[in-house]
């Protein structure tokens, strides 16, 4: 159900639409950099806060535009510290996931990345089926501001800890190809130096493979990284797994993926969720070497969180035989590291946990001694029962 927001949301809007809107209310053009330099710099909360400008601009833009922040519904740590899964409800009250990962700097003195992995739609029309999103169905398509929102609500979080946003991955709930439009939306106000300001560098898009949205967005001009989820060298087996991947071969993908690279200079990287018993065998693992030797793309493998659909992840053993053929044909590969596994972190899982295992509400952050502020990543998990499975 879609239900209409009243005022545009700020975070929607590129500057040149700001700049435009500030002259409809008769305020000069400078405004919008003050407006703009408030929202993402200062993270306000209201243009209340904005003091620098005019109380009757302040009001006329409050009128217009909506700058409340997402509402933190839930919020879990990984036993490290080092993952923050967010659960935000919307204007409209839709719930979406938002994930802030981090890691250690690669070397010393070097510092910590802090990728953040935002939702494109509630819910999802694609309906892979070890994937807790995919089983819930389509909810609606997320509006651009709400997509940028969702970075703005972990940048005001981090920079309580002094830190900021590094990476950002559309890697949550939903397809973002197929909301199209608000993603590539996003994706300039995120990038736009006036507005969120992230290096375009810094943004992967991740896809289940739809074709038409992979070639237009090679040529946006933007420098935006691509992983395609692919998860099987075959058409037989990528159909099973992605049950609506029908019109996309597993040859159309590797082709739009190898224009991809032609037409933006960046290498595609290729998620391949591992499934014990499904996907995971000497001989599939060869299939796959096959068909990616050569294109100078990067393989992910993601040994699967057990808690959606029933399917498990392969023994330590089978992963790492997986990796060594892909390795020894040549093929650049990852396994992924597990983040946040026990706190139910991959996708959709955080609201359909209905166990209610691992949930600490904002307003019950633990805080370390010594903190000077809640919310420092020091969430501890509560004993919980074992995850229930849906299938
Ligand atoms: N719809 C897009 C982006 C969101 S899903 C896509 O499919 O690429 C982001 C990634 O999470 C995908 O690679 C997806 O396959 C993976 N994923 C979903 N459920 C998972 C699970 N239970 N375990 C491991 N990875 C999962
Ligand atoms: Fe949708 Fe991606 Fe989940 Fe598939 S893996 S159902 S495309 S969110």
């Amino acid at each position: 159900m879609t239900a209409p927001q009243e005022r545009e949301s700020l975070y929607g809007l590129l500057p040149g639409e700001l700049e435009t809107l500030l002259a409809e209310l008769g305020a000069p053009r400078y405004r919008a950099d003050q407006v703009l330099h408030a929202a993402y710099r200062e993270f306000a909360e209201s243009f209340e806060a904005m003091r620098q400008l005019p109380a009757g601009l302040r009001t006329a833009l409050a009128g217009r535009l909506d700058l409340s922040p997402a509402r933190e519904v839930r919020r879990v740590a990984s036993d490290d510290g080092l993952t923050t899964k967010l659960l935000l409800a919307m204007a409209d009250g839709t719930l979406i996931e938002t994930v802030l990962m981090q890691y250690p700097p690669s070397k010393p003195g070097g510092r910590r990345r802090s990728t953040v992995c935002v939702s494109t739609q509630a819910g999802c029309a694609m309906g892979c089926v070890f994937c807790a999103t995919g089983q819930m169905g389509f909810e609606r398509n997320l509006a651009a501001g709400e997509i940028v929102a969702q970075a703005v609500h972990v940048g005001r979080l981090l920079r309580e800890r002094g830190e900021h946003v590094t990476n950002i991955v559309f890697m949550g709930m939903g397809e973002p190809l197929a909301n199209y439009a608000a993603t590539v939306k996003a994706v300039r106000i995120l990038t736009d130096p006036r507005c969120f300001g992230l290096g375009q560098r810094h943004i992967t898009i991740s896809t289940v493979g739809v074709i038409r949205g992979i070639d237009r967005l090679a040529g946006e001009g933007l420098q935006v990284g691509l992983a395609v989820s692919l998860h099987a060298p075959n058409d037989a087996l990528r159909r099973r797994l992605v049950p609506t991947a029908g019109p996309h071969s597993v040859r159309e993908i590797m082709a739009a993926a190898k224009r991809y690279f032609e037409r933006t200079g960046r290498r595609v990287t290729f998620e391949y969720a591992l499934i014990a018993g499904e996907n995971d065998s000497d001989e599939t693992a060869g299939e796959l070497a096959r068909l990616v030797r050569g294109t100078g793309a990067h393989v992910n493998l993601i040994p699967v969180n057990p808690t959606a659909g029933g399917f498990r992840r392969p023994a330590r053993q089978r992963v790492l035989a997986f990796e060594r053929i892909l390795r020894e044909a040549g093929v650049n590969c990852t396994v992924r590291v597990e983040k946040g596994a026990e706190i139910s972190a991959a996708c959709g899982q955080l609201r359909t946990d209905e166990a209610g295992r691992a949930l600490i509400a904002p307003g019950e952050i633990p805080v370390r001694e010594g903190a000077s502020a809640p919310a420092r990543g020091l969430l501890r998990r509560r004993p919980s029962p074992a995850p229930s499975r849906s299938r």
